[in-house]
């Protein structure tokens, strides 16, 4: 899968499974300080 930082949007590389293309989202350690009030729920909506 493709994995983007769903704060600033930076393609992060790929995660398993490798075999997709499909995106999936979480958050670069540049964004950490700026979205602490977000519950990873959130991040991964
Ligand atoms: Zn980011």
């Amino acid at each position: 899968m493709l994995k983007w930082c769903t704060y600033c949007q930076e393609f992060q590389g790929e995660v398993p499974p490798f075999d997709t293309l499909a995106s999936t989202h979480g958050i670069c350690q540049n964004c950490v300080p700026h979205a602490e009030h977000l519950t990873s729920r959130e991040l991964l909506g």
